[in-house]
């Protein structure tokens, strides 16, 4: 019987470094980032159709159910690349917080190239994928590998690294969404610290929590903490509470703070609870 339905997880990463060096021509800032997948997962359900359409529906979180869902987008790419004239049912069931600085929509849309490539046997392999991915967004190609990588470029260009030491990642995100596009454009450059993303590829493959602890940095927090002080003071909650070290990930406007005991772990997460409804006890994937 040939497969007609698959079903795909999509995590979540966070960037344990993230560094803008310049502006470039088409826009978009030239990046260095260390990023890392978590396992705080939406689950993507593919469904061939004899009809030739997309369909697509989600449960829970606020997306858009037509071709601004990234999902829809990398089906549509394959469709029009490979001249495929079959339909697909998308299912979402969405876990990962949206417009959060988590990549979901990115990630949803990796899983989705790769399961239809499984469905319609299309042989690509993960860095066909990931190239195809970068027209999507530029987070996808990161999402089609997921692990542990430093992303340059534009965020496109993967290098694989090895992945961290195993750890909890405490995730809080205030009742806001931060645009990602905003952030950027708000961005100023000049007079900012940088942080040390070579460093931290270096504690990462030394397996050196303490050092990765010190040297987490991510330049937009200059913009989102300024724009939304709500990120700046679950922020310091966290740290008061007594997270091992803390930063928000991406554009934000999540928060994550990481912890190698887990009775301190479960202490924080209290704390941030009576203040934040949206938080996550999750662990790094790394692999
Ligand atoms: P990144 O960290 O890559 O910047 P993000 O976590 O900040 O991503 P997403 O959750 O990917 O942001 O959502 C960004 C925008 O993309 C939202 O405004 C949302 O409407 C849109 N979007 C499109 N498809 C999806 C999807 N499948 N899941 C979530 N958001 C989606």
């Amino acid at each position: 019987m040939i497969n007609n339905k698959v079903s795909i997880k999509a995590p979540a990463k966070i960037n344990l470094s993230l560094d803008a060096l310049r502006k470039r021509e088409d826009g978009f800032h030239e990046v260095a980032m260390v990023m890392t997948t978590v396992d705080l997962a939406d689950r993507i359900e593919l469904t061939l159709l004899e009809k030739d359409e997309i369909r697509i529906e989600s449960s829970g979180g606020f997306v858009p159910l037509d071709e601004r869902n990234l999902a829809y987008q990398a089906a549509l790419l394959l469709k029009k690349t490979y001249g495929i004239k079959q339909g697909v049912f998308i299912h979402i069931s969405k876990h990962i917080p949206v417009a959060a600085g988590l990549a979901g929509g990115s990630s949803d849309a990796a899983a989705a190239l790769k399961g239809l490539n499984q469905l319609w046997n299309l042989g690509l392999s993960l860095d066909e994928l990931a190239e195809l991915g970068a027209k999507i967004g530029s987070d996808v190609s990161f999402c089609v590998y997921g692990g542990t990588a430093l992303a340059t470029g534009r965020g496109e260009k993967i290098h694989h690294i090895s992945s961290p030491p195993p750890c909890w990642v405490l995730l809080a995100k205030p009742p806001i969404g931060v645009s990602t596009g905003e952030v950027y454009r708000n961005l100023n450059l000049s007079g900012i610290k940088h942080p040390d993303v070579e460093g931290m590829v270096k504690a990462i493959e030394d397996k050196d929590y303490d050092q990765i602890c010190s040297l987490l940095g991510n330049v937009l927090e200059t913009v989102t903490l300024k724009m939304y002080p709500e990120v700046k003071h679950i922020k310091e909650q966290m740290m008061k509470l007594g997270a091992d070290a803390v930063l928000m990930s991406g554009s934000g406007p999540t928060v994550f703070g990481l912890f190698q005991h887990e009775s301190r772990l479960q202490r924080v997460y209290n704390g941030l609870r009576g203040f934040c409804n949206e938080v996550y006890a999750v662990r790094l994937l790394g692999e």
